[in-house]
């Protein structure tokens, strides 16, 4: 869905958990190039390809891939976009996150309890389909080339700001669009239902401070926000996340 001149939110199927839903990719691209935010599940090379070539960008403009954070969903496309493009991309993310996307730390999500957790999760599947996405868990890692910190401006597409929003992740970030004044907020946000809630506690380590992040979105306008799980949503953006902001964080989470 384009939401902006040079602005699309990709949308990317799958089913992982017997629920068919969808990933939001985000493309940012000018006459310099394109920006990818996020990448998807390993696996999701060819969807990729296709929402991109459906968004009128040729694949190959693509120059960077920043990573709001490293779980699978997001960083599990690079290492196949990398083969097919080689040296022509380059990978940011968070420097808190980076040890965990190069396979110098386990993935946080990868950890033995969270694997047994998720095996009992996916017992519907076929036992060979169960071990591969388990397997997916444990290996998967990408090359980063460039560490970002809070604050940050890329210049691409009109100026990209790196806000650090902790807790999701230890390096989660969020992408403030300047010229359109789009953020894209990896899952320190969500759209459930229509609507706009804060991150999933069930997936979050640290909700206090995932909460605390929400506070730093403030000095941003925002007009549109962009959920990975969710996507675009917009109409009285600054308020809803204010109020969100101020929410005590659920203490059963
Ligand atoms: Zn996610």
């Amino acid at each position: 869905m384009l939401i902006a001149t040079g602005v699309e939110v990709l949308e990317l199927p799958m089913d992982l958990f017997g629920a068919p839903t969808s990933v939001h990719p985000t493309l940012v691209w000018d006459d310099e190039g394109a920006v990818l935010i996020d990448a998807g599940f390993p696996g999701q090379l060819e969807q990729l390809r296709e929402a991109v070539e459906d968004a009128g960008v040729s694949f190959n403009r693509i120059r960077k891939v920043v990573v709001t954070h490293q779980d699978i969903d997001h960083i599990g496309g690079i290492a196949a976009l990398l083969a097919d493009a080689d040296d022509r991309i380059e990978v940011l993310a968070h420097e808190a996150d980076r040890p965990y996307i190069v396979g110098e730390k386990r993935l946080i999500k990868a950890n033995p309890e969270r694997l047994a957790q998720l095996s009992k999760r996916l017992s519907f599947l076929p036992e060979e389909r169960r071990k591969a996405v388990i397997a997916a868990f444990e290996t998967t890692k990408a090359r980063v080339d460039r560490t970002l910190a809070d604050g940050e401006r890329l210049p691409s597409c009109g100026g990209v700001v790196v806000i650090h929003t902790p807790g999701h992740t230890p390096g989660h970030i969020c992408l403030y669009l300047e010229r359109t004044k789009i953020l894209v907020a990896g899952d320190a946000l969500n759209v459930s239902d229509g609507l706009l809630v804060g991150p999933n506690p069930r997936a979050t380590d640290d909700m206090p401070r995932a909460i605390a992040s929400l506070g730093k979105l403030a000095r941003y306008d925002v007009e549109t926000v962009v959920c990975y799980h969710g996507g675009p949503y917009s109409g009285g953006v600054n308020a809803r996340i204010a109020e969100l902001a101020a929410a005590e964080p659920d203490p059963g989470a």
